[in-house]
């Protein structure tokens, strides 16, 4: 590590730690005691702070409001037995961030600014990260532009914000998708790759609608097509297919997904045949018809392991086998849960 950044911090004088629910946490609800904010201006990143979580004060006029210049991160710290917390690969989310930084023409933060602010928050709020199977502490930076005027152009001001919140399982049971043909998440050329704000608020209407229709999620197809799988909602899926772990390879309409990467690393470990390629809805049902298709799940942050319970395509229902008797998913769920929670080697160097 280089030099410790200099974090101000500010602790609450009320913290509402013993007055949270911890049994009974849904995504996103429940915020720890801090917050940190950082400042660019004038060429630099300034300003860091850990004050108690709360509103910021912002003039109406920023252009991420108008423009959208504004994009996030997900990841999260877990509680060993021991007490020791660790965030699983905070140097690959660091690296998403200015990929998305770049294409959004906003400013680079520095990874180990970046990985240091994440740690000195979640230190102030260790007593936060719950000491519980398949709980953890999400920790949620975002950059937003912060520049009051509405040119049409890149901000010359940031600001860098990093909130976390005590979570729980995200999906509980197998989904059931449809293959998404109509609506598009991300063209060629265009940022799918980036965590872009506007990614997610134009992916709300096709889940609203998915949802109407009976489905838990959807999977994304490719803009032109339709005919090929990109990501299930926000997290990239993976097919067990013919013994081999498939994948769509990343490019401009993927997320480079940290869990992903972790799983394919898991998969090779193990000896088992990896594909990084275009996959088409077709080749996964027929998978699905001749019992080829021996798993099938998103992968990520928030959702981990989430098993396909069922795909629907073309008005026909596809039921995969029982999410319980699937050998690959299982492994890789108690694999990386084992590592998350320290209770086996950290082989790989993931935990910070
Ligand atoms: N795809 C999209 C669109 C996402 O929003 C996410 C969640 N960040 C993922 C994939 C999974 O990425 P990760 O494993 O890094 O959480």
């Amino acid at each position: 590590m280089t030099d410790t950044l200099d974090i101000k911090i500010t602790k609450t004088t009320e913290s509402r730690l013993a007055t949270t629910d911890f049994s009974n946490l849904v995504f996103g609800h429940t915020f720890a005691d801090h917050m940190l904010v950082a400042d660019y201006a004038d060429g630099e990143w300034k300003n860091f702070e850990i004050l108690p979580y709360g509103p910021l004060d912002l003039s109406p006029a920023i252009s991420a409001l108008h423009y959208g210049q504004a994009f996030f991160e997900g990841l999260k710290a877990y509680k060993h037995d021991d007490g020791r917390v660790t965030i699983f690969r905070p140097d690959k989310n660091a690296i998403r961030f200015n990929k998305s930084a770049e294409r959004l023409s906003m400013t680079q933060l520095p990874e180990e600014m970046f990985t240091q602010s994440l740690a000195a928050l979640v230190d102030v709020d260790r007593d936060w990260v719950p000491a519980k199977a398949g709980h953890s502490l999400y920790i949620r930076p975002i950059m937003f532009a912060t520049d009051p005027y509405l040119g049409v152009v890149p901000s010359k001001t940031y600001k860098f914000v990093v909130l976390t919140g005590p979570v729980g399982p995200y999906f509980t049971k197998p989904v059931r998708i449809k293959f998404e043909t109509h609506y598009t998440r991300a063209a060629e050329g265009g940022f799918g790759y980036a965590k872009a704000a506007g990614n997610y608020g134009g992916s709300m209407l096709p889940f609203k609608k998915a949802a109407e229709e009976g489905f838990d999620q959807l999977i994304w197809t490719d803009a032109k097509e339709h005919k090929y799988v990109e990501e299930m909602g926000a997290a990239n899926v993976m097919f067990m297919l013919d013994g081999k772990l498939i994948t769509p390879s990343t490019r401009d309409t993927i997320l480079d997904g940290v869990t992903r990467d972790t799983v394919i690393s898991l998969a090779k470990s193990w000896g088992m045949p990896v594909e990084e390629r275009r996959i088409s809805i077709a080749e996964v049902v027929e998978g699905a018809r001749n019992g080829k298709l021996t798993d099938a799940f998103g992968a990520g942050t928030a959702a981990t392991i989430a098993p396909i319970g069922a795909m629907h395509y073309e008005g026909e229902d596809f039921v995969l086998s029982d999410a319980s008797t699937r050998e690959f998913s299982k492994k890789v769920l108690s694999t990386l849960n084992d590592i998350r929670y320290g209770k086996t080697e950290d082989t790989f160097g993931w935990n910070y």
